[in-house]
Formats: C-alpha cells, structure tokens, sequence
C-alpha cells in the first residue's frame, strides 16, 4: 500500500511504499513514513521499560548476576501465575 508523506523540508508530497526509507524525489532528503516512526516508538518505548525491568539481564551483568535475574524471572513468572489462578478461580467461584 502506497502513502503519501510530506517531506520535512521542502514539503513536497511523496509516495512511500514499504518500509524502507525513501529519499525526496525534489529535494533528496530522507522521508519519515509516520506508520514506521510510530512503530519505531513503540519499540524504543518497550526497551525503555524493559531496562526499568529489574531481572533483564545485560550485556555487562556477570555469570552470577544472570543467574540470580534468570531465577528472579522464573520466580516473578510462577507467582503471577499463581496469583493469576486465584483471581481466576475467585472470578468463577459462586460467591
Ligand atoms: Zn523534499
């Protein structure tokens, strides 16, 4: 599907198919497809609050440190399972 995206500067209308960058047929700048920065947001977006997460493990962590964040994982994935089963069996249960 083709888009239509006003270049930034020299605002000449565009026709962008897929997602690769295209470059402004009058003026040779790069053209942003908004649905690709959008996309692009919402990927740095999920890496920003997965660097808040407190088990992710790094690059730069030691063998120790991944192991505790793995256990922690695992650990974090079991509870919320099992809170997720009494909330489930407290939503069906006939109260
Ligand atoms: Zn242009």
């Amino acid at each position: 599907m083709a888009n239509s995206v006003k270049c930034k500067n020299c605002g000449e209308w565009n026709s962008i198919e897929g997602s690769t960058k295209q470059k402004c047929a009058n003026c040779g700048e790069i053209i942003q497809d908004p649905t690709k920065e959008r996309l692009d947001k919402i990927k740095k977006y999920k890496e920003e609050q997965l660097d808040k997460w407190m088990f992710t493990i790094k690059e730069q962590d030691n063998a120790l440190v991944k192991f505790a964040k793995k256990t922690g994982n695992i650990t974090y994935i079991v509870i919320m399972s099992i809170v997720g089963f009494f909330a489930w069996l407290a939503a069906v249960l006939p109260l």
